[in-house]
């Protein structure tokens, strides 16, 4: 197999099916996707399979579809019209069951509100929402009349709503009065009349009731959506959109402050997303899916929505917290629906790990038949916890790497395929399709056993069609270190069985709970306190979410260390970013390590924040004196 990254066939001789496909895929891509894309229904078959001018890639060009048809409209064609698609549990113990005829219902009259407000192919729509269905039911009736969704996660700040917002230049917001985490309101309404000041785009603003807390509704901008449905009509039909008509923007840092929108089309990623979704959970009609992941991250989209609905699946959408008002609430969960597959993140494992294994045994999870993991890797003691105790050794797992670029996952063993042996960790190998290789520094592969870089030599369905306004980052970021093979910004390892197993980010992103944060985005917000002059940000590990945010700052002439000031710090950012950027701890310095070009020394800030020893000075920028960093390194150890 060459130009692969597939060891020898001996390894795999038992594994035929997934082998053989896989050499397909990657042998004839063109012929082995128009074979996937024909499980869906197209409005116009395509004329190309695919246009590679890198580094952009356009699939089924020519072809016409539409995301909302897949998801609904063909479903309610056939028996599945009174199938559930969607259980709704609220955190509060409330709950709402949509039939595939009702979800039709609702997404038909949503289009219809937007019509009435006059968005149409193209434009875009901010949707800011708790996990209500009224999030899934706002994105397809975007998707079915050609409008382009993004969704913000409902635990971001104004700040970070507003710089959305200006990035898109919508027109239009959708958010709800509250929502409900922890017993708490999360006051959306109020944050967006925040973001709204600083982001004049959005015209007009469509709000759900969901926390019935009272609210301002500016006259002529602010509209209750039940009182726009009740001029909206019944059926509005899907708009057939060319394959690469953009379907979403979903915002995910980088190593700049400023997030990326990234773009990703419609026919390509379907195709992808209802494919990959088959292979990944073997999903049947009989099957209960349960993705806990919140909609406004990627898999939210892929996992959550668009890769079970198109298959006419049953989900499970969670409102809160996993552990209000009682640490079994997921538990309680599972067994109350008979939840089969239930997909993760090794945060929550390592969450409710802690609270010990009586609180699952309280509960029936006979009912499980897969799990699976995403957003991080995940650590054998929490694998084996997840395996034995959630899944009572019955149930594989699942470990999905992928990204918010990848449009689906990547890397994960295909039960849906053929089951190869597991191993605690390890995300397997690639999907069909998916050309991985790890390389080094100058772009050759590395032997088994060695750490390099993930990267995908050629394009498959669901990669992103660029970088919403910015095509010069879009290049710069994906396809520049490696020329002709897209940059995912991992560190992996392939051992001698072929298996990949995934080592975190090699550039400067953190995973904090699975949540991706830029250490600049992080020193941006630390920065804009009146106190701070400099600051970097680093990680430690954390054993439960990943990593948390350490920061090291010098202060404003004026301004003196103390607890207090530390407490504003926090809060300040965590008001800017949200709560998930908030740091675990904040050190104050008179001056930060840095290079003699004036870069800092994040590495010597890492093995101080996690206490790792001096001998990890050795792996430091060489453009660095060893005086100078050791002089940097006395000080932070007299401060920190
Ligand atoms: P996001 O785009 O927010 O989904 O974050 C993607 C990043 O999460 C990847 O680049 C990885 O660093 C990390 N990631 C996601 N899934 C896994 C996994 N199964 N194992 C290891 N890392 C993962």
């Amino acid at each position: 197999m060459e130009g692969t990254s597939l060891p020898s066939e001996a390894v795999y001789w038992p594994f035929k099916k997934y082998l053989g496909m896989y050499k397909r895929s990657i042998e004839d891509p063109e012929h082995f996707w128009a074979e996937e894309a024909r499980k869906l229904d197209w409005f116009k078959t395509w004329d190309t399979v695919l246009e590679w001018d890198p580094p952009y890639a356009r699939w089924f060009v020519g072809g016409k579809i539409n995301a909302c048809y897949q998801c609904v409209d063909r479903h309610v064609k056939t028996w599945r019209r009174s199938k559930v698609a969607i259980y709704w549990e609220g955190e509060l113990g409330d709950s709402q069951v949509l039939s595939y005829s009702t979800l039709y219902r609702w997404v038909n009259k949503f289009a219809s509100v937007l019509n009435n407000l006059g968005v149409s192919k193209g434009d875009k729509v901010v949707l800011y929402l708790p996990m209500v269905p009224e999030l899934p039911i706002f994105m397809l009736a975007c998707a079915r009349i050609g409008a382009v969704h993004t969704v913000v996660f409902s635990g971001f700040s104004a700040q970070a709503l507003a710089d959305r917002i200006n990035d898109t230049q919508a027109r239009i917001l959708v958010t709800a009065d509250a929502g409900f985490r922890r017993g708490k309101y999360l006051e959306l309404k109020n944050i967006s009349d925040e973001a709204l000041n600083l982001a004049p785009s959005i015209e007009k603003v469509v709000v759900t009731r969901r926390g019935n807390i009272p609210v301002n509704m500016k006259p002529g901008r602010d509209f209750w959506l039940h009182e726009l449905l009740d001029d909206a009509v019944s059926y509005v039909p899907a708009e057939p959109v060319e394959a690469t008509h953009p379907l979403y923007i979903l915002y995910t840092s980088g190593t700049t402050g400023k997030p990326k929108g990234i773009v990703h089309g419609t026919g390509g990623y379907l195709v992808f997303t209802n494919s990959g979704y088959k292979w990944v959970f073997d999903v049947k009609e009989e099957s209960v899916y349960w993705c806990t992941a919140d909609v406004g991250w990627v898999t939210g989209h892929s996992s959550v929505v668009y890769g079970p609905l198109c298959h006419g699946a049953a989900i499970v959408l969670y409102e809160g917290a996993p552990d209000y008002p009682s640490v079994d609430r997921w538990w309680d969960i599972v067994e109350k629906y008979g939840v089969t597959i239930f997909y993760t993140s090794p945060t929550g494992i390592r969450m409710l790990m802690r609270y010990g294994e009586d609180v699952v045994k309280r509960h029936d999870l006979s009912s499980l038949e897969l799990l699976g993991s995403v957003g991080e890797a995940i650590n054998p003691e929490a694998w084996h916890w997840y395996y034995r105790v959630i899944g009572g050794e019955r149930c594989p797992i699942v470990d999905t790497w992928w990204q918010t670029e990848t449009g689906g996952t990547m890397i994960s063993p295909t039960p849906g395929i053929e089951l190869v042996p597991l191993k605690p960790g390890s995300a397997t190998f690639p999907l069909p399709g998916v050309n991985a290789d790890i390389v080094d520094e100058s772009g050759k592969p590395v032997p088994a056993g060695e750490k390099g870089y993930l990267v995908i030599k050629s394009p498959w369905p669901g990669m992103l069609m660029g970088i919403h306004g910015d095509p010069q980052r879009y290049k710069d970021t994906y396809w520049s270190k490696f020329p002709g093979m897209f940059y995912t910004g991992d560190y992996a390892i392939r051992d001698k069985d072929g298996y990949f197993w995934l080592l975190g980010r090699a550039d400067e992103v953190l995973k904090i709970a699975g949540h991706r944060i830029g250490t600049i985005e992080i020193e941006d917000a630390a920065v804009s306190h009146e106190a701070v002059v400099e600051a970097a940000v680093t990680s430690r590990p954390d054993p439960v979410k990943g990593e948390g945010v350490v920061i090291f700052a010098t202060l404003q002439q004026g301004f003196e260390p103390s607890p207090e000031l530390k407490n504003k710090l926090k809060q300040h950012i965590r008001s800017t970013l949200g709560p998930v950027a908030t740091p675990d701890e904040i050190y104050f310095v008179s001056k930060l390590p840095k290079t003699r070009s004036g870069k800092i020394m994040r590495r010597v800030l890492k093995a101080v924040a996690s206490g790792a020893s001096i001998g990890d000075l050795t792996t430091l920028e060489d453009e660095a004196s060893v005086d100078e960093v050791k002089r940097a390194f006395e000080e932070l150890q007299k401060k920190v």
